[in-house]
């Protein structure tokens, strides 16, 4: 990816972001979310040679909400390596992200990382020696290190707020128990979990936080070869809930997505791509920030099933 030509394609992209009617509806099941408002755009792109090219609001916050996952996977692999994989699947799901159903039909075992049983899951094994605040600190510690960024903080409202409303989430956390797949008691495992979905982010803080995801951090691996592959290979199958597969066929881009419109895109030893627009479309994906990296995908040919 050539500096020169990634300024002006994101300035375009910027453009006609700015002037799209349907921006798809925000996420309103907390206060926090639902008050957001969805004319924002943001991207912000990281290169290998440490230049760092971003438009819009990429200086403004946001909830990551479920791009953290990508993160507490990492510290989770780099604790237990593959035995994490007896506890959570590497298959994507058809189902919605927070489905009680699938839980059941796969005896407590959920399908990946990434979907909420599995996140929850991931965070329980987090907290092994452990106590919440502990796991927390160490979150946050692994994504200030990450982004090079001591500023980087979880939002309490937000947090809070997940934790009343939460009532999905608590049933499966309650599933997991009963199958012995949560070690903890569920409120110790769920209010960590909700803490680090609460964890507020700029596009430009994202993008660099994704840089030892592509392998072009400036400290080096943070984590082990092994498992960055481990983690763009789930990113690409699973990282857009179910509409995983719509994804990987516009975009072709390892990905996370979140529900509060946030998405971290990695091209490994290339590029590590945050973007941000608060609407959703049905599957509860950013609905200007697919669009966006479709574009970029498509105008740079970075989809990883294209060919020269
Ligand atoms: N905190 C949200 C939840 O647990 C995360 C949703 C998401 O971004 O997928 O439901």
């Amino acid at each position: 990816m050539k500096q020169d030509s990634i300024r002006p394609l994101l300035d375009q992209i910027c453009t006609h972001m700015g002037n799209e009617q349907d921006r798809g509806a925000v996420a309103s099941y907390i206060p926090e979310l639902a008050c957001i408002d969805p004319a924002h755009f943001a991207m912000s792109v990281c290169l290998p040679d440490g230049t760092q090219i971003s438009v819009g609001d990429a200086k403004i916050e946001f909830s990551i909400q479920s791009v953290s996952k990508v993160f507490t996977l990492a510290i989770a692999l780099g604790r237990h390596g593959d035995h994490f994989w007896t506890r959570v699947g590497r298959e994507p799901s058809t189902h919605v992200f927070n489905s009680v159903q699938e839980l059941e039909a796969r005896d407590g075992i959920p399908p990946n990382p990434f979907v909420n049983a599995g996140a929850i899951a991931t965070t329980d094994c987090l907290l092994v020696g452990a106590t919440p605040k502990e796991t927390l600190a160490e979150i946050v510690q692994f994504m200030r290190l990450a982004a090079s960024d001591d500023a980087i903080f979880i939002d309490p409202d937000v947090a809070s707020s997940e934790k009343e409303t939460g009532h999905r989430n608590w049933a499966l956390a309650h599933f997991l128990r009963s199958c012995g797949n949560l070690r903890h008691e569920c409120e110790l495992t769920l209010g960590t979990y909700f803490h680090h979905c609460a964890l507020a982010m700029t596009a430009e803080q994202l993008a660099r936080a994704g840089r030892f995801l592509a392998g072009i951090h400036p400290a080096g691996n943070l984590i082990a070869p092994g498992h960055i592959r481990s983690i763009n290979a789930l990113m690409m199958t699973c990282g857009h809930y179910n509409g995983s597969g719509e994804f990987a066929y516009r975009v072709g881009i390892p990905a996370k997505s979140g529900v509060g419109g946030g998405i971290l895109a990695v091209l490994p030893n290339r590029a590590s791509i945050a973007v941000w627009s608060p609407g959703l479309d049905r599957y509860g994906n950013s609905l200007l920030g697919t669009q966006a990296l479709e574009i970029l995908s498509q105008e740079l040919c970075l989809s990883m099933f294209s060919v020269a």
